[in-house]
C-alpha cells in the first residue's frame, strides 16, 4: 500500500544540507549569536514560512522569520532553512502578510535559501486547497509536497577518473612510464577526455582499485567529475505508434483539442473494457508534450503496470518517469528533482504523485478513476481523483478521468455538464464483449466441501482442451477466512482487531488482514483444548488452487495474490508467463482484475460473486458491479470469444442482472435513483468523524461529547455516534459519527466549528474523513 511520504525524516534534516548547498551559507552560521544585537531591519525583510509539520496551530504551521541584511529577499515558494526551537528545518516561503505586530526581538533569521526551483504558485494554492478541504493542517499537506528534502540540495555529481596528459602519452605506448600488465589494461579501459567511474574501470580491466591509486600517484590518471547521467529520456510524441481506429481517433481529437486550449477542463473518457482507451489518452499525452507541458498519469496500482509501461514505450520510444512508495532513495530524489526541473516530461505514478512539483503541468490522466485505491485513508485523508481535478484547475490543465465503469460521482458530474464526456462503445479490433452467465448455486451447488460448481468445472475443462486459458477469481487472500472449532464453536479472532484471523496454509499461519498480526496455526482449540477440532471455513485463493489441483491436475496453474506477487518484478514476470502461454489456469484476487490484456484468456469464473454485497456500505452494489465487470473484461480480448460465469446464491440480484445484460448505464441510473431521494452522495455530502483510543471509555466519552455538540439546522443531519464496524483496529477502540448535508451546504466550516466545541484529550484521536469511501 502506498504510504504518505512523511515521517519524522521528511520534516527535519541534518546539517549536511548546509555545505555548499545554501546560497547564503557564510551568513548562515553566526546567526544565533547575532540575534537581538542585529540592526533593526525594516519590516519589509519579514517573510512567512510554512513548515512541513502537522501542526494544528492557528497559523497551520506558518511562522514569521526575518531575512538578514545581505541576503536577497526570497520570492514566495523559495525553499529556506530556518531555526525552530533548537532544530534546523526546511520550509517554504509562503504568501500572505507577516504579522506586523510581532516584536523584532521575537523574530529569528532564516539560515539560508536552498538552490532548488521555488514551489510554483499553482502547487502552493493546491496545498492550501487540500488542507482546507480535508481539514488537515497546511503543514501536513506541505509535507507531502516536500517528501524528498534531499532533492533540494544541488544535484550531486559523482567523481571518477580521467587520463592525464602523461596518461594519454603512456596509453599510446610512449616510453619512460612504469608499466605493468595491470596498469596497461587500466589505460586501455580509458579513452582520452572521457571520465569514467573508478569501479567501472577496475571492473573492465580486472584490477583492484589500488592499481588506480597507484596510477594516480604516478600522475597518469587524475580525478574528474562524471557527466550527470540523463536518466530521464524524453518521450517522443511523434514516435510512430499504432494508428487509431475511427472511434478512437474521434475521442482522441476531443482530448487533444482540450489539451491544446491550455485551460482547465475535465473530460470523462468512458468505454467498454478493451475498447482502446489507453491508446486514446496516450494521444492526449502526446499533444501535451507538443505543447511543451508536462503530463501526469495516475494509476491505481503502479506495481501491476508492466503491460502499461510496455505500451507506453511502444508509443513514445522510452519509459516515463515513475513515482510510487517503493522507489529507492536515490531514484526518488532524482525523480523529484527531474520533475521540478521540468526534465521529466511524463510521469506515471500513484496518488502521491499529485504533490510533485511540476512547474508546467498540462495534463492529468486518472486511469480507472472509479478505483477506491485512489483514496488515501491515513494521514491527510484525501481522494486523489478529486484532488487531481483541483490540481488541474490550479495549473490550468486538462484532467481526463478514464474508466470502463465510471463512478456515480463522475457520471453525475458528466450528466450535469460539469465534465465533458467521450465514449468508446466497442472493443478494439474484432473482439466482442464476453458472454456473461450466472450459475445459481442453489440449483448447481459444488460438491460438499468444494467451491467450484459442476458447470464451471465443465467450462474450464472445455477451455483448457481448446488450448485456451481460464481464470478463477476470488477476492480473498489466504486459504480460509475463518477457523472454527467443531467441538465448542469457538472462532479464532485477532487480538487487536474486530476481525477473524485468516488461515494461510502454505505459511502455516493465521493472519489478520487488518493489522498484520500473525500466529502459528494452533494444534488444538485455544478455547476448549480439543485436539484436531479446528476447521477451515470458506475459501480463499489458496484453497481454490488446492481444489483446482485436484480437478485439473495437468493444467499449469498460477496463483496471483498480493502475497504471492510481492512487487512489480514478480507481477511483470507473472504477466510474461501468462502471455507466453506457460500458464493454463490463473487463480487470483483483485490484482488480476485490472488492466491486464491476455490474448488467450477466454474464460473467467467468479467463485463468489456475492462477496462484496454483504455489509451496509452505501456503494457495495456499485463497487461489486465495477469489480466484476473489470474481471469479466479480462476474457476474450483478442480473436477468440470470451465467456464469464458468476457463481451466486443471489442470481436475481440487480448486480448479477446488470452484469448479465451488460447494461451498466441502466444499473447506474437505478443506483442514482436509489440515492437521490435520501440525499446520499453524489446528491448530498458526507463527512465522517472517527474517534479512536486505546482507552475504550475515553473514546466513548469523546464520541458522546461530539454527539451532543453535533451541528443541526436546515439540510444537516448527524448520525451516530456508534461503534465502527471495525470497532477495534490495531488495539484502538473506534467510534464513528457521520455528518450528512445537502449539496449546497459547505461542510468544512460546520466541521471546524463542531470540532472546536469538544475537548479531545491526548489519548484520543479524532480523524476527519470528508467524502468517506470506507465506512469500516
Ligand atoms: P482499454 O484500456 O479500453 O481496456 P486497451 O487500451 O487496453 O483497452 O486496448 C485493448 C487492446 O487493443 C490492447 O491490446 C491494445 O494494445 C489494443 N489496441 C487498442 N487500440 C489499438 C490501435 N489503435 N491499434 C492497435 N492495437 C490497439
Ligand atoms: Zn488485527
Amino acid at each position: 500500500m502506498e504510504e504518505a511520504e512523511a515521517g519524522a525524516k521528511g520534516a527535519s534534516f541534518d546539517g549536511g544540507l548546509f555545505g555548499d548547498g545554501l546560497v547564503s551559507a557564510p551568513a548562515a552560521t553566526a546567526k544565533g549569536k547575532r540575534r537581538g544585537a542585529a540592526p533593526k531591519g525594516p519590516p519589509a525583510r519579514r517573510i512567512r514560512v510554512l513548515l512541513p509539520l502537522p501542526l494544528d496551530t492557528p497559523g497551520g504551521g506558518a511562522y514569521d522569520y526575518r531575512v538578514p541584511v545581505g541576503t536577497a529577499l526570497p520570492e514566495p515558494g523559495s525553499f529556506v532553512a530556518v531555526p525552530l526551537g533548537g532544530r534546523e528545518m526546511l520550509g517554504v516561503v509562503w504568501d500572505g502578510e507577516p504579522d506586523p505586530n510581532l516584536p523584532e526581538g521575537k523574530l529569528r533569521d532564516i539560515l539560508g535559501i536552498l538552490p532548488a526551483p521555488p514551489m510554483k504558485e499553482a502547487l502552493r494554492r493546491f496545498v492550501e486547497w487540500v488542507a482546507a478541504y480535508t481539514l488537515a493542517p497546511p503543514g501536513a499537506v506541505l509535507r507531502m509536497a516536500m517528501s524528498v528534502p534531499s532533492a533540494l540540495e544541488p544535484p550531486g555529481q559523482q567523481a571518477g577518473w580521467k587520463l592525464s596528459a602523461a596518461g594519454e602519452l603512456a596509453r599510446e605506448g610512449a616510453p619512460g612510464y612504469r608499466m605493468t600488465p595491470q596498469r596497461r589494461r587500466v589505460l586501455e579501459a580509458m579513452q582520452p577526455g572521457e571520465p569514467r567511474a573508478g569501479a567501472d574501470i577496475a571492473d573492465e580491466a580486472g584490477v583492484s582499485t589500488g592499481v588506480l591509486r597507484g596510477l594516480a600517484d604516478g600522475g597518469l590518471i587524475e580525478p574528474a567529475l562524471l557527466p550527470r547521467p540523463r536518466s530521464f529520456a524524453r518521450p517522443d510524441p511523434d514516435h510512430p505508434g499504432p494508428s487509431l481506429a475511427e472511434e478512437q481517433e474521434a475521442a482522441a481529437a476531443t482530448l487533444r483539442e482540450s489539451v491544446a486550449k491550455r485551460a482547465f477542463g475535465v473530460t470523462l473518457l468512458a468505454g467498454v473494457t478493451g475498447s482502446g482507451k489507453t491508446e486514446v489518452y496516450l494521444d492526449a499525452v502526446a499533444e501535451c508534450l507538443r505543447q511543451g507541458r508536462q503530463a501526469l498519469v495516475l494509476l491505481p496500482e503502479i506495481a501491476l503496470s508492466s503491460q502499461w509501461l510496455d505500451r507506453f514505450k511502444a508509443r513514445f520510444g522510452c519509459a516515463p518517469a515513475i513515482w510510487h512508495s517503493e522507489l529507492s532513495g536515490r531514484l526518488r530524489r532524482a525523480t523529484w528533482r527531474a520533475v521540478a526541473d521540468g526534465e521529466a516530461t511524463v510521469l506515471v505514478g500513484a496518488r502521491s504523485a499529485l504533490f510533485l512539483p511540476f512547474p508546467n503541468l498540462g495534463l492529468i490522466i486518472v486511469d480507472e478513476e472509479h478505483e477506491t485505491a485512489f483514496k488515501q485513508e491515513d494521514g491527510v485523508i484525501y481522494h486523489a481523483r478529486d484532488m487531481a481535478v483541483v490540481r488541474a484547475r490550479m495549473a490550468e490543465a486538462t484532467c481526463v478521468l478514464v474508466s470502463a465503469t465510471p463512478s456515480l460521482e463522475t457520471l453525475t458530474n458528466a450528466e450535469q455538464g460539469r465534465y465533458s464526456a467521450v465514449n468508446l462503445p466497442r472493443r478494439h479490433g474484432s473482439a466482442g464483449l464476453p458472454e456473461v452467465t450466472v450459475l445459481d448455486l442453489r440449483k448447481v451447488p459444488p460438491e460438499r466441501g468444494r467451491f467450484i460448481s459442476p458447470p464451471l468445472i465443465q467450462a474450464i475443462t472445455e477451455t483448457l482442451e481448446r488450448g485456451e486459458q481460464a481464470m478463477l477469481f476470488l477476492n480473498r487472500r489466504g486459504y480460509a477466512p475463518m477457523t472454527l472449532c467443531r467441538a465448542c464453536g469457538h472462532r479464532i479472532r485477532c487480538p487487536n482487531c474486530t476481525a477473524w484471523l485468516v488461515e494461510h496454509r502454505a505459511q502455516r499461519r493465521l493472519q489478520c488482514h487488518h493489522c498484520g498480526h500473525a500466529e502459528p496455526i494452533p494444534p488444538h482449540c485455544p478455547e476448549c483444548g480439543a485436539e484436531g477440532s479446528l476447521t477451515a471455513i470458506g475459501p480463499g485463493v489458496e484453497r481454490v488452487q488446492e481444489e483446482a489441483a485436484v480437478l485439473f491436475p495437468d493444467a499449469r496453474r498460477l496463483v496471483m495474490a498480493s502475497d504471492t506477487i510481492p512487487g512489480p518484478a514478480a507481477a511483470a514476470e507473472a504477466a510474461r508467463q501468462i502471455a507466453d502461454r506457460q500458464v493454463d489456469l490463473l487463480i487470483g484476487t483483485q490484482i488480476v482484475a485490472k488492466g491486464w490484456h491476455f490474448a488467450h484468456l477466454t474464460l473467467v469464473g467468479v467463485v463468489d460473486a456475492d462477496l462484496g454485497l454483504a455489509g451496509g456500505d452505501l456503494r457495495a452494489a456499485e463497487r461489486t458491479v465495477q469489480l466484476l465487470h473489470q474481471v469479466s473484461g479480462r476474457a476474450g480480448r483478442a480473436e477468440s470469444p470470451g465467456r464469464v460465469m458468476l457463481q451466486s446464491w443471489n442470481p436475481d440480484h440487480p448486480v448479477m442482472q446488470a452484469l448479465v445484460s451488460g447494461d451498466l448505464p441502466a444499473f447506474m441510473a437505478e443506483e442514482a435513483e436509489a440515492r437521490r431521494p435520501g440525499g446520499w452522495p453524489p446528491f448530498g455530502r458526507l463527512a465522517a468523524l472517527i474517534v479512536s483510543s486505546e482507552d475504550e471509555r475515553a473514546a466513548d466519552r469523546v464520541a458522546r461529547d461530539l454527539g451532543l455538540a453535533a451541528p443541526g439546522g436546515e439540510g444537516v443531519q448527524v448520525l451516530g455516534p456508534a461503534p465502527a464496524p471495525l470497532s477495534m483496529l490495531r488495539g484502538r477502540h473506534r467510534r464513528r459519527l457521520l455528518l450528512k448535508a445537502r449539496r449546497d451546504v459547505a461542510v468544512q466550516p460546520l466541521l471546524r466549528e463542531w470540532l472546536s466545541r469538544v475537548e479531545v484529550p491526548n489519548a484520543v484521536r479524532v480523524q476527519v474523513d470528508v467524502d468517506p469511501v470506507s465506512f469500516l
